[in-house]
């Protein structure tokens, strides 16, 4: 069973997480003072903490930034204001999202297993993961979760082509006749120089990750499966 922290000092509101995360099947603690979340955090765990700004003893900020020097524990913070979001994100404080008050419990259920669901099973080893990525042939364009990023046709048809059977290897004449439909004439450097735009592109909404890979004199292929290094 998974552990959530929950530090609130408004006792009836911590009340209310409690009950919804325990029945969607938590174990919860809560700490209302600001000042034993470190302490509480050297003798236990969790693995998540939903932490609330404003508290007596020490701050949230405080305490959130504290935690990133030891501790990759996932924290959703928890505002009063809605308006305060734009300036926490800019804080790069390393929290994994963000619920204003007055929220619904519900939505705070959510919110907490969605992040749970982003977390690689074990994050003390590297681990494989699949990457998925929805490719929109009308607006020629790639989502991923979080991200969404425009592509040209050229591009689009490149990713597409090596995103459908990943592990392939295309040769630069094979990608020219697949995107080239009209026999044009172009080099191989013109697929090298798509393929290197795409790159960028990708590493754009998935940094520090190769997924187009170069085969020496032989062409190009798409992993589909990401390093996720600790
Ligand atoms: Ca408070």
């Amino acid at each position: 069973m998974m552990h959530i922290l929950i530090v609130e000092d408004e006792i009836k509101l911590a009340r209310l997480q409690m009950d919804y995360l325990n029945n969607a099947g938590f174990n919860t603690d809560f700490l209302i003072n600001g000042l034993d979340v470190l302490p509480w955090l050297e003798t236990n765990s969790t693995d998540l903490i939903i932490l609330d700004l404003m508290l007596p003893g020490r701050d949230g900020l405080d305490i959130c930034r504290e935690i990133r020097t030891f501790s990759n524990t996932p924290i959703i913070i928890i505002t009063a204001r809605i308006e305060e979001i734009d300036r926490l994100l800019g804080l790069e404080l390393g929290a994994d999202d963000y619920i204003c008050k007055p929220f619904s419990p519900r939505e705070m259920v959510a919110r907490v297993k969605t992040v749970l669901r982003r977390l690689p099973l074990n994050t003390l080893e590297p681990v494989l993961q699949t990457v998925n990525l929805i490719l929109d042939p009308n607006r020629f364009k790639i989502i991923t979760a979080e991200h969404e990023v425009e592509l040209t046709t050229v591009e689009f048809k490149l990713l597409q082509t090596l995103y459908e059977q990943p592990g392939r290897i295309f040769s630069r004449a094979k990608l020219m006749d697949l995107i080239y439909r009209d026999q044009r004439v172009v080099s191989d450097r013109t697929i090298d120089s798509h393929i290197k735009k795409l790159r960028k592109k990708l590493t754009e909404i998935l940094p520090n990750q190769e997924l187009i890979h170069s085969v020496y004199g032989a062409g190009y292929y798409f992993e589909a499966s990401i390093k996720i290094e600790d």
